[in-house]
């Protein structure tokens, strides 16, 4: 296993670093095994980084870093076809932990699979998208975690515990969604679904449109989501429904500019841009001339690139609530000079019953919020975080904000529930650092 001494750690946005004890790049269950049971011997800390692509301190640590981009084979595709009973076959892939969305995605497709759902990139881990609750979009559709049928985790003291939801369910629901404190992930099973396309139309639409039409857009696709751009009086909207129409990939020119320069700097600069007249047209048909409506693999549709780097906070509201709080939103940013420059996004997830979940026990809007990285984000996510309170709003646990485990716990009715699987799976707090601490309290305290 290569191990390196005193190196530093840094995210990908560039605002968390660390200077780990040691980082190790494990390719077996039994490596990991090793690092865990000689750090609980001596009693020093463990964390294991994905990708990185958290903005919070989340994956910090000044103990052992095991970064796990060489731990990241598919391992198995089965498919699960219980006679006694009538419900369709289920089938089920399981990985390594570290492998990362954009390696398993092909692999995937090459099998005959699709994820069900995906976020907006595919740089992350599985272990450290499961672990954040990462999601994509589509009121009827769960995040991530959701799709996870059985894990193997390894515990503090260097244990290995399978759990799904018929054997060990408490542990499996915490360590589902677990911020990297609920033990180890060492391998996940996925639920996947045979192969499929999804017709995309992206259009810009004014604000007032957006609004009179939600209702329809939420009810009529299968995902939905909307940017706004502050200031402009303009909206993206993505609808992503399946089809089994042949795909019709995108000219390399049309998605060139649609990637390049409509993905990172449009969208990083949309606000200043569109609000220039002549400038609006040319963009708006830039924009629907190059992607408009195109039928793609479905991972293809639901994931792009972002390479401009930034700073971002998520909040999840009771969708009922999500009009009258992003309404509040825009109205502070046309008032508050915070400068923005990059858009709103709105999203749905369906309500889940996984602990820490950000959807658990209700349907779901996210609003992120983002700005570029050399502003000044402070005054402007903590004003929105603000507004995002007053609606019970709870943060994404690898997106910046300013909570602790005291404002946190009463957001979660299944707090205690987590706590009690989360001191089984690492009663030492081999698995702790200084995020974990400020936002789910020392573990058993
Ligand atoms: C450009 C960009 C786009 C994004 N888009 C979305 C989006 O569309 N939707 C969304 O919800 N989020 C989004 N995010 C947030 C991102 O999905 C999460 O922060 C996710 O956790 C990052 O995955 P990672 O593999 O980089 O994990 P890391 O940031 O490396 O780690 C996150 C946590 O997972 C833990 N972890 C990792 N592996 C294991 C393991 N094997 N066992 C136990 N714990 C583990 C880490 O210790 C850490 O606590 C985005 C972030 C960026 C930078």
């Amino acid at each position: 296993m290569a191990e390196v001494k005193r190196a530093r750690w840094t995210n990908w946005a560039g605002n968390q670093s660390a200077a780990p004890l040691q980082i190790h790049q494990p390719r077996t269950e039994d490596e990991l095994l090793a690092v865990v049971r000689r750090a609980a011997q001596q009693g020093e800390r463990v964390k294991a980084v994905g990708s990185g692509h958290s903005f919070t301190s989340i994956a910090l640590t000044d103990g052992h870093l095991l970064d796990l981009t060489q731990y990241n084979r598919v391992i198995e595709s089965t498919t699960d076809r219980d006679p006694e009973r009538s419900e369709p076959a289920r089938h089920l892939v399981t990985v390594q932990s570290g492998i990362r969305l954009k390696e398993l995605n092909p692999q995937l497709w090459d099998l005959g699979y699709s994820m069900t759902n995906l976020g907006d990139v595919a740089y992350q881990s599985i272990s450290g998208a499961m672990s954040t609750g990462t999601h994509g979009t589509g009121k009827d559709v769960g995040s991530i975690a959701t799709q996870v049928r059985a894990l193997r985790v390894i515990t503090g003291d260097g244990e290995v515990v399978e759990c799904s939801m018929d054997h060990e369910r408490e542990l499996f629901q915490a360590a589902r969604v677990g911020v990297g404190a609920a033990g180890l992930i060492s391998t996940v099973t996925l639920e996947v679904e045979p192969a499929f396309n999804l017709r995309a139309q992206e259009v810009l639409v004014s604000a007032d449109d957006l609004f009179a039409n939600m209702d329809s857009y939420l009810e009529e696709n299968e995902h939905f989501e909307f940017f706004w751009f502050p200031g402009s009086d303009n909206a993206l909207t993505k609808r992503n429904n399946r089809t089994t129409d042949e795909a019709t990939p995108l000219p390399r020119w049309r998605e060139f500019v649609t990637d390049e320069i409509v993905g990172h700097r449009y969208m990083a600069h949309a606000t200043k841009l569109l609000r220039v007249p002549g400038l609006r047209m040319k963009l708006r048909s830039l924009l629907e001339g190059a992607r408009g409506e195109y039928v793609e693999r479905s991972y293809k549709v639901f994931t792009s690139e972002r390479k401009i780097p930034f700073y971002e906070m998520e909040y999840f509201i009771p969708s009922e609530h999500a009009r009258e709080a992003f309404e509040r939103v825009r109205v502070l940013i046309d008032r508050s000079g915070f400068g923005v420059v990059m858009p709103i996004e709105m999203r749905w997830v369906a309500p889940d019953d996984i602990p820490l979940s950000t959807a658990e026990g209700r349907p779901t809007t996210s609003i992120a919020i983002h700005m570029l990285k050399h502003q000044e984000f402070q005054p402007y996510f903590e004003a929105v975080e603000t507004i995002m309170t007053e609606y019970e709003g709870r943060p994404h646990w690898g997106k910046l904000h300013f909570q602790t485990h005291r404002s946190l716990a009463p957001l979660y009715p299944q707090w205690d529930a987590y706590q009690a699987a989360r001191a089984r799976l690492d009663g030492r707090g081999t698995f702790a650092n200084e995020y974990t601490d400020r936002v789910l309290g020392a573990v058993g305290g």
